[in-house]
Protein backbone atom coordinates (compact mmCIF):
# COMPACT_ATOMS: atom_id res chain seq x y z
CA UNK A 1 0.00 0.00 0.00
CA UNK A 2 1.34 3.21 -1.05
CA UNK A 3 0.74 6.51 1.68
CA UNK A 4 1.17 9.81 0.22
CA UNK A 5 1.06 12.98 1.81
CA UNK A 6 1.10 15.65 -0.92
CA UNK A 7 -0.95 16.52 -4.22
CA UNK A 8 2.11 16.16 -6.23
CA UNK A 9 2.56 12.56 -4.88
CA UNK A 10 -0.49 11.20 -6.00
CA UNK A 11 -0.05 13.11 -9.32
CA UNK A 12 2.82 11.55 -10.07
CA UNK A 13 1.85 7.78 -8.71
CA UNK A 14 1.83 5.32 -11.73
CA UNK A 15 -0.81 2.34 -11.01
CA UNK A 16 -1.41 -0.41 -13.19
CA UNK A 17 -4.30 0.76 -15.31
CA UNK A 18 -7.78 -0.07 -14.83
CA UNK A 19 -10.43 1.80 -12.52
CA UNK A 20 -9.41 4.12 -9.63
CA UNK A 21 -12.18 3.92 -7.07
CA UNK A 22 -11.95 6.53 -4.20
CA UNK A 23 -13.76 5.89 -0.33
CA UNK A 24 -13.12 9.78 1.25
CA UNK A 25 -12.83 9.47 4.80
CA UNK A 26 -12.25 11.23 8.54
CA UNK A 27 -10.39 8.53 8.94
CA UNK A 28 -11.07 6.40 12.40
CA UNK A 29 -12.17 3.86 10.26
CA UNK A 30 -14.91 1.29 11.38
CA UNK A 31 -16.79 -1.34 9.87
CA UNK A 32 -18.81 0.75 7.94
CA UNK A 33 -15.84 2.23 5.91
CA UNK A 34 -14.90 -1.39 5.15
CA UNK A 35 -17.77 -2.05 3.30
CA UNK A 36 -17.17 1.01 1.64
CA UNK A 37 -13.76 0.02 0.78
CA UNK A 38 -14.98 -3.61 -0.11
CA UNK A 39 -18.17 -1.90 -2.77
CA UNK A 40 -14.95 -0.15 -4.10
CA UNK A 41 -12.50 -3.47 -4.81
CA UNK A 42 -15.93 -4.34 -6.56
CA UNK A 43 -15.97 -2.01 -8.78
CA UNK A 44 -12.03 -1.75 -9.05
CA UNK A 45 -11.41 -4.95 -10.00
CA UNK A 46 -8.19 -6.95 -9.15
CA UNK A 47 -6.40 -4.91 -11.22
CA UNK A 48 -8.09 -1.57 -10.48
CA UNK A 49 -6.57 0.63 -7.63
CA UNK A 50 -8.87 1.79 -4.77
CA UNK A 51 -7.55 4.68 -3.22
CA UNK A 52 -9.50 5.76 0.74
CA UNK A 53 -8.48 9.26 1.57
CA UNK A 54 -8.51 10.27 5.17
CA UNK A 55 -9.03 13.92 5.96
CA UNK A 56 -10.40 15.78 8.82
CA UNK A 57 -12.02 18.85 7.31
CA UNK A 58 -11.84 21.81 9.30
CA UNK A 59 -13.98 23.30 6.31
CA UNK A 60 -16.82 21.43 7.42
CA UNK A 61 -16.64 21.69 11.32
CA UNK A 62 -18.57 24.66 12.26
CA UNK A 63 -16.93 26.42 14.90
CA UNK A 64 -16.84 25.07 18.41
CA UNK A 65 -17.82 21.65 17.85
CA UNK A 66 -15.29 18.55 17.58
CA UNK A 67 -12.64 19.46 15.22
CA UNK A 68 -10.09 19.71 17.90
CA UNK A 69 -11.14 16.51 19.85
CA UNK A 70 -12.11 14.17 16.12
CA UNK A 71 -10.36 10.91 16.54
CA UNK A 72 -7.13 10.64 14.24
CA UNK A 73 -5.34 7.06 15.20
CA UNK A 74 -2.91 7.25 12.14
CA UNK A 75 -1.41 3.67 13.01
CA UNK A 76 -4.39 1.93 13.14
CA UNK A 77 -6.09 3.36 10.37
CA UNK A 78 -2.81 2.76 8.15
CA UNK A 79 -3.23 -1.39 9.92
CA UNK A 80 -6.92 -1.12 8.55
CA UNK A 81 -5.99 -0.32 5.23
CA UNK A 82 -3.91 -2.25 4.79
CA UNK A 83 -5.70 -5.18 6.37
CA UNK A 84 -8.69 -4.15 3.66
CA UNK A 85 -6.01 -4.67 0.51
CA UNK A 86 -5.94 -0.87 -0.26
CA UNK A 87 -3.76 0.22 -2.69
CA UNK A 88 -3.18 3.84 -1.99
CA UNK A 89 -3.37 5.69 1.38
CA UNK A 90 -4.15 9.44 0.65
CA UNK A 91 -3.51 11.41 3.93
CA UNK A 92 -2.86 15.40 3.53
CA UNK A 93 -1.82 17.85 6.48
CA UNK A 94 -5.09 20.73 5.85
CA UNK A 95 -1.55 22.72 4.94
CA UNK A 96 -1.95 20.61 2.06
CA UNK A 97 -5.18 21.14 1.27
CA UNK A 98 -5.84 24.70 2.49
CA UNK A 99 -3.63 27.84 1.36
CA UNK A 100 -4.34 30.44 3.71
CA UNK A 101 -5.60 32.79 1.23
CA UNK A 102 -8.33 30.55 -0.08
CA UNK A 103 -11.32 32.30 -1.72
CA UNK A 104 -13.10 29.74 -3.57
CA UNK A 105 -15.82 27.48 -1.69
CA UNK A 106 -18.09 25.13 -3.50
CA UNK A 107 -21.89 25.50 -2.32
CA UNK A 108 -25.01 23.61 -3.04
CA UNK A 109 -28.08 25.80 -2.59
CA UNK A 110 -31.33 23.58 -2.21
CA UNK A 111 -30.88 20.06 -0.79
CA UNK A 112 -28.13 21.81 2.37
CA UNK A 113 -31.04 23.55 3.47
CA UNK A 114 -32.74 20.97 4.96
CA UNK A 115 -31.99 18.20 7.58
CA UNK A 116 -28.95 18.88 9.28
CA UNK A 117 -28.27 21.99 7.23
CA UNK A 118 -30.40 23.90 9.72
CA UNK A 119 -28.20 23.04 13.01
CA UNK A 120 -24.70 23.18 10.76
CA UNK A 121 -24.82 26.05 9.28
CA UNK A 122 -21.78 25.86 6.44
CA UNK A 123 -21.43 22.35 7.07
CA UNK A 124 -22.40 20.59 3.28
CA UNK A 125 -20.17 23.78 1.60
CA UNK A 126 -17.21 22.23 3.55
CA UNK A 127 -17.93 18.99 2.21
CA UNK A 128 -18.74 20.10 -0.96
CA UNK A 129 -15.20 21.96 -1.20
CA UNK A 130 -13.29 19.29 0.01
CA UNK A 131 -14.66 16.34 -1.73
CA UNK A 132 -14.36 18.63 -5.27
CA UNK A 133 -10.74 19.09 -4.12
CA UNK A 134 -10.62 15.32 -3.73
CA UNK A 135 -12.13 14.04 -7.25
CA UNK A 136 -9.78 17.07 -8.72
CA UNK A 137 -6.42 15.44 -6.79
CA UNK A 138 -7.34 11.78 -7.09
CA UNK A 139 -9.01 11.81 -10.37
CA UNK A 140 -10.97 8.34 -9.36
CA UNK A 141 -13.60 6.70 -12.43
CA UNK A 142 -15.50 6.14 -9.06
CA UNK A 143 -15.75 6.91 -5.28
CA UNK A 144 -17.72 5.29 -2.69
CA UNK A 145 -20.25 7.32 -0.21
CA UNK A 146 -22.22 5.66 2.88
CA UNK A 147 -26.55 6.00 2.64
CA UNK A 148 -25.89 6.38 6.37
CA UNK A 149 -24.81 10.19 5.56
CA UNK A 150 -28.00 10.28 3.34
CA UNK A 151 -27.88 14.07 2.86
CA UNK A 152 -24.27 14.33 2.02
CA UNK A 153 -24.69 11.60 -0.86
CA UNK A 154 -27.63 13.59 -2.23
CA UNK A 155 -25.40 16.92 -2.39
CA UNK A 156 -22.38 15.04 -3.60
CA UNK A 157 -24.69 13.74 -6.72
CA UNK A 158 -26.17 17.18 -7.23
CA UNK A 159 -23.00 18.79 -7.52
CA UNK A 160 -21.27 16.27 -9.39
CA UNK A 161 -24.42 16.41 -11.97
CA UNK A 162 -24.27 20.25 -11.58
CA UNK A 163 -20.73 20.77 -12.37
CA UNK A 164 -20.12 17.59 -14.88
CA UNK A 165 -17.34 15.97 -12.89
CA UNK A 166 -16.36 12.55 -14.85
CA UNK A 167 -16.94 9.84 -12.09
CA UNK A 168 -19.59 8.01 -10.97
CA UNK A 169 -21.09 8.06 -7.58
CA UNK A 170 -21.84 5.00 -5.90
CA UNK A 171 -23.57 4.25 -2.40
CA UNK A 172 -23.18 1.28 0.41
CA UNK A 173 -25.77 0.43 2.47
CA UNK A 174 -25.44 1.55 6.45
CA UNK A 175 -23.74 -1.04 8.60
CA UNK A 176 -24.27 -1.28 12.07
CA UNK A 177 -23.63 -3.07 15.35
CA UNK A 178 -25.48 -5.78 16.56
CA UNK A 179 -27.96 -4.36 18.43
CA UNK A 180 -29.15 -2.00 15.68
CA UNK A 181 -26.62 1.46 15.96
CA UNK A 182 -24.84 2.36 12.76
CA UNK A 183 -21.31 2.61 13.35
CA UNK A 184 -20.25 6.00 13.54
CA UNK A 185 -16.18 7.42 14.42
CA UNK A 186 -17.96 9.17 17.12
CA UNK A 187 -19.64 6.48 18.59
CA UNK A 188 -16.53 6.40 20.74
CA UNK A 189 -16.91 9.96 22.33
CA UNK A 190 -20.77 8.23 24.19
CA UNK A 191 -20.60 6.64 27.37
CA UNK A 192 -21.71 3.43 28.47
CA UNK A 193 -25.22 4.72 29.66
CA UNK A 194 -25.33 7.10 26.22
CA UNK A 195 -24.45 4.14 24.36
CA UNK A 196 -27.03 1.82 25.67
CA UNK A 197 -29.68 4.23 25.66
CA UNK A 198 -28.30 5.25 21.65
CA UNK A 199 -29.99 1.89 20.60
CA UNK A 200 -33.25 3.68 20.04
CA UNK A 201 -32.62 5.43 17.29
CA UNK A 202 -32.90 2.01 15.09
CA UNK A 203 -35.66 1.16 16.92
CA UNK A 204 -37.51 4.13 16.73
CA UNK A 205 -36.59 4.42 12.66
CA UNK A 206 -37.42 0.92 12.69
CA UNK A 207 -41.04 1.28 14.08
CA UNK A 208 -41.59 4.43 12.12
CA UNK A 209 -41.25 1.52 9.25
CA UNK A 210 -43.32 -0.47 10.53
CA UNK A 211 -46.39 1.76 10.87
CA UNK A 212 -45.88 3.04 7.30
CA UNK A 213 -46.59 -1.13 6.24
CA UNK A 214 -49.65 -1.20 8.59
CA UNK A 215 -50.73 2.14 6.14
CA UNK A 216 -50.38 4.82 8.17
CA UNK A 217 -50.39 8.20 5.56
CA UNK A 218 -49.40 10.51 7.97
CA UNK A 219 -45.97 12.22 8.26
CA UNK A 220 -46.67 13.70 11.13
CA UNK A 221 -48.03 10.66 12.99
CA UNK A 222 -44.60 9.27 11.83
CA UNK A 223 -42.83 11.65 13.07
CA UNK A 224 -44.75 12.12 16.34
CA UNK A 225 -44.01 8.10 17.09
CA UNK A 226 -40.61 8.44 16.52
CA UNK A 227 -40.23 11.57 18.39
CA UNK A 228 -42.04 9.70 21.34
CA UNK A 229 -39.80 6.64 21.26
CA UNK A 230 -36.59 8.23 21.52
CA UNK A 231 -37.98 10.44 24.53
CA UNK A 232 -38.23 7.13 26.51
CA UNK A 233 -34.19 7.55 26.59
CA UNK A 234 -33.81 10.48 28.97
CA UNK A 235 -30.02 11.70 27.60
CA UNK A 236 -31.37 11.89 24.18
CA UNK A 237 -31.85 15.80 22.83
CA UNK A 238 -33.87 15.61 19.64
CA UNK A 239 -31.92 17.53 17.40
CA UNK A 240 -34.77 16.89 14.27
CA UNK A 241 -36.69 13.92 13.05
CA UNK A 242 -38.25 14.11 9.83
CA UNK A 243 -40.20 12.76 6.79
CA UNK A 244 -38.79 13.85 3.66
CA UNK A 245 -39.12 13.13 0.18
CA UNK A 246 -35.45 11.33 -0.59
CA UNK A 247 -35.09 13.39 -3.66
CA UNK A 248 -35.49 16.58 -2.79
CA UNK A 249 -35.32 16.34 0.74
CA UNK A 250 -38.30 18.42 1.24
CA UNK A 251 -40.50 17.95 4.72
CA UNK A 252 -43.57 15.66 3.59
CA UNK A 253 -47.05 15.87 5.04
CA UNK A 254 -47.96 12.45 3.45
CA UNK A 255 -46.04 9.23 3.55
CA UNK A 256 -45.50 8.65 -0.35
CA UNK A 257 -42.99 6.44 -2.34
CA UNK A 258 -39.76 7.50 -1.90
CA UNK A 259 -40.01 9.13 1.39
CA UNK A 260 -36.97 8.94 4.03
CA UNK A 261 -37.54 9.19 7.97
CA UNK A 262 -34.56 10.82 9.01
CA UNK A 263 -33.16 12.19 12.39
CA UNK A 264 -30.22 13.78 14.21
CA UNK A 265 -30.09 12.97 18.20
CA UNK A 266 -27.63 14.47 20.47
CA UNK A 267 -26.25 12.14 23.45
CA UNK A 268 -24.07 14.79 25.62
CA UNK A 269 -21.98 16.72 23.19
CA UNK A 270 -22.11 14.03 20.74
CA UNK A 271 -24.61 14.26 17.85
CA UNK A 272 -26.18 11.05 15.94
CA UNK A 273 -27.34 10.73 12.71
CA UNK A 274 -29.35 7.49 11.26
CA UNK A 275 -32.60 7.37 8.74
CA UNK A 276 -34.81 4.79 6.60
CA UNK A 277 -35.86 4.75 3.68
CA UNK A 278 -40.28 4.11 3.67
CA UNK A 279 -42.04 1.20 1.94
P1 LIG B 1 -16.72 9.68 7.80
O1 LIG B 1 -15.35 9.13 7.99
O2 LIG B 1 -17.61 9.55 9.00
O3 LIG B 1 -16.72 11.06 7.19
O4 LIG B 1 -17.41 8.76 6.71
C1 LIG B 1 -16.79 8.46 5.49
C2 LIG B 1 -17.75 7.68 4.64
O5 LIG B 1 -18.14 6.49 5.33
C3 LIG B 1 -19.04 8.43 4.32
O6 LIG B 1 -19.40 8.15 2.96
C4 LIG B 1 -20.03 7.83 5.27
O7 LIG B 1 -21.36 7.87 4.79
C5 LIG B 1 -19.54 6.40 5.34
N1 LIG B 1 -20.00 5.75 6.57
C6 LIG B 1 -19.85 6.20 7.84
N2 LIG B 1 -20.44 5.35 8.72
C7 LIG B 1 -20.99 4.36 7.98
C8 LIG B 1 -21.76 3.19 8.30
N3 LIG B 1 -22.06 2.88 9.55
N4 LIG B 1 -22.15 2.40 7.28
C9 LIG B 1 -21.84 2.72 5.99
N5 LIG B 1 -21.13 3.80 5.63
C10 LIG B 1 -20.71 4.62 6.60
Amino acid sequence: MKILSTVASVHSRKHAGGRCVLVPTMGALHKGHLELIRVAREHAGRNGEVAVSIFVNPLQFEPGSDFEKYPRPEKSDEDFCRDAEVDLLFRPLPSEMYAEDRSIYIEEVSLSEALCGRSRPGHFRGVCTVVAKLFNILSPDAAVFGEKDFQQLAIIRRMVRDLNFKLDIISAPTVREEDGLAYSSRNQYLSVEERKQATILRRALLAGFDRTKAGEKSAKAMVDLVREMIAQAPLARIDYVDLVDAETLQTRDMVEPNSLLALAVLFGKTRLIDNIQLP
